[in-house]
């Protein structure tokens, strides 16, 4: 248990948490990266937290996507999903997400 959570451990370094964002049907799924913080994947998009509760698509810099969301205490207040690009490639098995 972290923070309330339970995380499945799938090896040292992918752990996954899913939850359902209150009031709205938006799947939100962390996704932990090798440095120790985790993506926000909303709707097959993912996001980097810039700072507190200030996410930025992955693909801010390298796609220019201005799209963004507000993640706070396991809800997404405000979401901006005008995406410049389609959402990045993961596949999925067994409860892991894996980027393509
Ligand atoms: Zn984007």
């Amino acid at each position: 248990m972290i923070n309330g959570y339970t995380y499945s451990h799938m090896n040292s370094v992918y752990w996954y948490c899913s939850s359902k964002s209150q009031g709205s049907n938006l799947e939100i799924i962390k996704i932990p990266t090798p440095s120790g913080k985790f993506l926000l994947m909303v709707d097959g998009y993912t996001y980097n937290q810039n700072n507190g509760i200030h996410w930025l698509c992955s693909s801010f810099k390298t796609q220019k996507c201005r799209a963004r969301i507000r993640y706070f205490e396991d809800t997404v207040l405000k979401v901006n999903t005008d995406h410049t690009h389609p959402p990045p490639k993961y596949y999925h098995r067994r409860g892991m997400y894996f980027k393509v």
